[in-house]
């Protein structure tokens, strides 16, 4: 059994304005973006679902993935069976300068953390894509 647990990282070119039900209409500057989910099932076709601009907004990140301004620079897969996601955006906030653009988005199932979306100050990935990136 794998973990499948993830992370996108999405480059947004420009400013965006997006209207979400939940939030209303949020500005989401432009920057690097880190999504953290977990697969229950197939880690395939859900990284897979990311890439997709054209497709019904289920999960709020596909409000953000779904932006022609957006671009999915690096996927990270993490084997590691102890590891959650929370524990996984808690270490990435740690390790690049992070800071959380909307509360609550993307962690609707979530009790601990306030967002699994987080918006990193660093625009230098090199390096990032060993296992403890
Ligand atoms: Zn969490």
């Amino acid at each position: 059994m794998t973990s499948n647990l993830y992370q996108i990282f999405i480059r947004l070119n420009r400013d965006e304005r997006v209207v979400i039900s939940k939030f209303g209409e949020i500005l989401l500057t432009k920057g690097i973006y880190v999504y953290t989910g977990r697969a229950q099932r197939n880690l395939k076709q859900r990284i897979l679902r990311h890439f997709r601009k054209n497709k019904v907004k289920f999960w709020h990140i596909d409000y953000l993935s779904t932006l022609n301004s957006a671009k999915i620079i690096l996927v990270k897969i993490f084997r590691d069976q102890e590891l959650t996601e929370c524990k996984l955006v808690e270490r990435t906030m740690i390790q690049f300068k992070s800071q959380i653009p909307i509360k609550g988005f993307g962690a609707s199932d979530c009790r601990t953390c306030s967002s699994h979306l987080i918006k990193i100050e660093s625009t230098n990935l090199e390096g990032c894509h060993s296992y403890n990136c």
